[in-house]
């Protein structure tokens, strides 16, 4: 039920299908490495592998980046991974940075709120773009990784076979003719209606709303900055809630939920939209020429698999969970699902590990799922008020909000941040810290030098040692020495806990593993051989 009008600002390029050397239908080469899926999760996973050093090969059944814009809105957790991952000046090129926004209850606002951006951070807490700029970005990192990644545009996934114990079968369909492939390992990215999944019958657990959304993107000349505005009740749109995005090249993003009763179909016809659109501008005071480029409706859900793993099969993105758009934890989550399992996969696949840190992605994973999805729900909730009860309680936060600060809270979008794996089966020791990221803990940011902290990570274990000196070829990882006069803000010895000789190891995607204040080889092996398996390490 989407409808488009004026195109977006972009064009995408269509991509051809090729079919590679067959022998009797099946492809002569088998590929350690299957992803399913090259949205912005399927891509993102591909290039951390390329980055592990694994090929893949990706299979797409479109022609190209997605049309019609979905996801906007990038987190700052999402830009250290495309640091991590070569794909950064992208999204600063072109996303609009925001660090806050206005919540507006019938005429008046209620609240203003803002998002960690003190000038620890390297990067903004949010920028804005569309999708399809997105996986355009991603997609040309990959294809600068092409001798690591082999795209197979308009080729869909048919039929999966995972009856064989070292690997799967996939078979394909393309207009340039059909065939099967062998694959050590597959990655299911093919979004929220994944065929994997219903394929091998499995399920998503948890709960779907019945409110629906309105969402129009429209080209509209405006100077008003970047950030998020929310409308409960607003004058233009009565009874309804209104949330608003910038996005880049004069594009807007608007959401309107619809009222009890209201026919979805009938609610998405021009003819409906664009009043209420008009009224929209009209109360926010914009005078400018718009056209409307897309109109679609959404429905949230809040759904995840229990477990991520089927033997060679892992699931990632849509695939594994779909969490409500409040909150913009959908794309970014499945970003984090993909950096998560690339080094595991790229570990595995290389024989460096044991298949049991697979486990862990799951576990991970499905954990940072079930946090995701209790905010999403908390917000969704806040939005659409699922029943009379939800409704008082709304109404009665956003009327006393203007007069009590401590309400406000409770009006707070809480948009996404990085999740801590806190009961993580990796974890290793934490020995007598007061202060700083435990393990599981994502690296907070601060500077170092004339850089930043989490520019000295790269795509495999760091330890990050406090002190002038260490004896570094004594440790199996690599090793960044932080001496007390790269700290010239005096905050990061502090916000580390740390002291002279204190060590953190980190893992491939930016998590914290273990943390000694006086660590050593042995320390750090055992962590290591935690994670990797012991045999692999000795
Ligand atoms: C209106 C809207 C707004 C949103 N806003 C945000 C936001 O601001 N921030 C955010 O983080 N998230 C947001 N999201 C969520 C975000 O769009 C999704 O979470 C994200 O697209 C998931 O990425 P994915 O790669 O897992 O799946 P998808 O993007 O769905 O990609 C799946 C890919 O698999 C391919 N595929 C499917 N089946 C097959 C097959 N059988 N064979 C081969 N290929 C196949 C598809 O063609 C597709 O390219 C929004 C979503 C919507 C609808």
């Amino acid at each position: 039920m989407s409808r488009s009008f004026a195109p977006y600002p972009f064009s995408p390029v269509v991509h051809p299908a090729v079919v590679p050397p067959l022998a009797d239908g099946v492809e002569r080469v088998r590929h350690p490495l299957a992803i399913v899926g090259a949205g912005p999760v399927g891509l993102t996973a591909a290039i951390g592998l390329a980055l592990q050093g694994v090929r893949s090969v990706l299979i797409e059944a479109d022609d190209g980046v997605c049309a019609g814009s979905r996801a906007i809105c990038i987190s700052r957790r999402s830009l250290e991974i495309a640091h991590r991952l070569g794909a950064l000046d992208g999204f600063l090129q072109i996303g609009l940075p925001w660090t806050g926004g206005r919540s507006y209850y019938r005429d008046a606002e209620v609240l203003h709120f803002s998002m960690p951006a003190d000038d620890n951070q390297k990067l903004p807490p949010m920028v804005n773009l569309a999708q399809y700029h997105i996986e355009e970005i991603l997609l040309r990192r990959a294809e600068s990784l092409a001798e690591f990644i082999d795209i197979r545009w308009q080729t869909r996934l048919t039929a999966i076979d995972t009856s064989r114990q070292d690997g799967v079968g996939l078979s394909l369909a393309s207009p340039a003719g059909d065939y099967a492939l062998h694959a050590d390992w597959v990655v299911a990215c093919d979004g929220g209606r994944s065929f994997i999944r219903e394929s091998l019958g499995l399920k998503l657990e948890g709960a779907s709303y019945e409110g629906r959304y309105v969402i129009v993107d429209i080209l509209l000349d405006s100077t008003r900055p970047a950030e998020r505005l929310a409308y409960f009740d607003p004058p233009c749109n009565p009874g309804s809630t209104v949330l608003v995005h910038k996005q880049p090249h004069g594009v807007w993003r608007i959401d309107y939920q619809l009222r009890d009763g209201e026919d979805p179909e009938e609610a998405v016809k021009p003819e409906n939209v664009m009043p209420r659109v008009e009224s929209l501008l009209a109360m926010m005071g914009e005078a400018g020429d718009w056209n409307p480029i897309w109109i679609t409706i959404y429905k949230a859900n809040a759904l995840t698999m229990p477990d991520y793993r089927l033997g060679r099969v892992l699931f990632a993105g849509d695939a594994a969970h779909l969490v409500p758009i409040f909150g913009v934890r959908g794309a970014n989550s499945g970003i984090d699902d993909a950096d998560n399992l690339a080094w595991k996969l790229g570990h595995v696949v290389q024989g460096k590990a044991g298949q049991c840190l697979l486990d862990s992605y799951s576990a991970e994973r499905v954990a940072a799922a079930r946090e995701n999805l209790f905010y999403g729900t908390k917000s969704t909730e806040f939005m659409a008020p699922p029943s009379f009860a939800f409704d008082l309680m709304r109404t009665a936060v956003l009327g006393l909000a203007t007069r009590h600060a401590k309400l406000r809270s409770l009006i707070n979008p809480r948009q996404t941040s990085p999740i801590a794996y806190v009961d993580s089966p990796l974890n290793g020791a934490s020995d007598g810290f007061s202060a700083g990221p435990a393990p599981g803990s994502v690296l907070p940011e601060c500077q170092v030098g004339d850089g930043f902290l989490t520019e000295l990570l790269g795509n495999g274990f760091v330890a990050l040692y406090f002190g002038e000196e260490i004896d570094a070829p004594t440790l199996p990882c690599a090793v960044r020495v932080l001496p007390r006069a790269c700290d010239h803000t005096g905050r990061l010895y502090p916000m580390y806990g740390a002291s002279e000789g204190s060590l953190y190891l980190v893992r491939p995607d930016g998590h914290v593993l273990a943390r000694w204040h006086d660590a050593c080889r042995a320390d750090v092996n055992a962590a290591l051989g935690h994670v990797l398996g012991e045999s692999i390490l000795s």
